[in-house]
């Protein structure tokens, strides 16, 4: 039997056992060719239904029509959309509004500003990052709007999108993607790195409104222009095979848990317990995101007393099967990460740790 630990690491994460399963086979023979998933060709007429199914079912877990928004299979990273989406879409002198919410939007607005100018339309730097804000100061002229819809290092995460009109909207996804409903269609490009909700590293999905295209900057380099791989399907050149096997079956698998309707009502109920033990216990796990309503529900983030009793934590969980608790290194602390693929019952094994452990320090 496969001894598998409860795995909190925030990216690369914990993903759905079935799915393992199943591509492990894949691994060994893809579809009775004598080849393994990892040999055969990205054109080879057994992988084109791979690329077909995983967009097909993306588009409808999100509720989204193939006519108005594509979806592509990238490489680079999150990173990579830091850069391409001013490349393709600000110029000099030109303006975009970014929301600054953490480590990951200063991230992105560091690429902007090789490209032109950004207005911080809203911060919450002042606090921290430790709440979303909920002012904005949008400037009339900003080619487009970007947001990062869940603080991987800080905790935070929007439950409500600012009502944005007349600008495209561009979100940094990566580690809240298909983890609940959503309004997809107010965005009009989603990006997300999978190897946090929807499969394993080496594969950035990147929902992209059509009409964006005639937008786009020409003149930029071919791998980092969105038209050309609009045109190409994913497929101007070798895309991340294995990756994007492992999304498909990630796409699969969350149709089965009953679309994002099922996967949030798994989500909250997560997330609430073990919120509920921090705030019932913040005498020892000191919550960092005290605005409730700002709270990530997937990466959940706490203090205790002293660096060295979050030591002993990490290490006396470790033990007792509880992996990747300790927070982001450029902020310390501890850090559930609860994804998707997260079960419900290693919440439930953490809560019990949290009781014990704080009766033993
Ligand atoms: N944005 C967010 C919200 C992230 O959490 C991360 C990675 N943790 C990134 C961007 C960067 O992603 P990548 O490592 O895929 O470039």
């Amino acid at each position: 039997m496969l001894k598998r630990v409860y795995n909190f690491n925030a990216g690369p994460a914990v993903l759905p056992l079935p799915v393992l399963e199943e591509a492990s086979r894949c691994v060994l023979e893809f579809s009775n060719l004598g080849m393994s998933i990892l040999e055969i060709s990205h054109r080879a007429k057994e992988f084109d239904p791979v690329m077909e199914n995983s967009e097909k079912d993306l588009l409808h877990i999100m509720g989204l029509s193939g006519d108005d928004y594509k979806v592509l299979f990238l490489q680079g990273g999150a990173s990579t959309q830091f850069c391409m989406i001013p490349m393709n879409f600000l110029s000099k002198d030109k303006t975009a509004d970014y929301v600054h919410t953490g480590t990951w939007s200063k991230g992105a607005m560091k690429e902007a500003k090789l490209f032109g100018n950004v207005n911080i339309a809203a911060s919450s730097e002042d606090k921290a990052f430790t709440y979303i804000p909920e002012k904005f100061n949008w400037s009339s002229d900003a080619l487009y709007v970007h947001l990062t819809s869940n603080n991987t290092i800080e905790g935070t995460q929007y439950h409500e999108f600012p009502h944005i009109d007349n600008k495209p909207v561009m979100v940094d996804m990566s580690s809240d993607f298909l983890s609940k409903r959503v309004d997809f269609k107010q965005f009009d490009l989603i990006y997300a790195g999978a190897q946090k909700n929807i499969g394993p590293a080496g594969v950035t999905v990147v929902v992209f409104k059509k009409s964006l295209l005639e937008k786009c900057n020409k003149d930029i380099p071919t791998m980092l222009s969105y038209k050309t791989h609009v045109e190409k399907n994913s497929l101007y050149n070798t895309p991340p095979v294995f990756s994007i096997y492992v999304v498909s079956l990630v796409a699969k698998w969350i149709k089965e848990q009953g679309g994002l309707e099922g996967i949030e009502k798994v989500n909250n109920k997560k997330a609430e317990l073990l919120y509920n033990v921090i705030d019932e216990m913040s005498d020892i796990y000191h919550p960092v995101v005290t605005d409730k309503k700002s709270r990530s529900n997937m990466n959940v983030v706490f203090r205790m007393a002293s660096e060295d009793i979050e030591k002993k934590f990490v290490s006396k969980s470790k033990e007792a099967g509880l992996i990747g608790l300790k927070g982001h290194r450029s902020v310390g602390g501890l850090r559930a990460s609860i994804y998707n693929a997260f079960p419900l019952e290693g919440i439930e094994v953490l809560v019990d740790f949290m009781k014990k452990f704080a009766k033993e320090i």
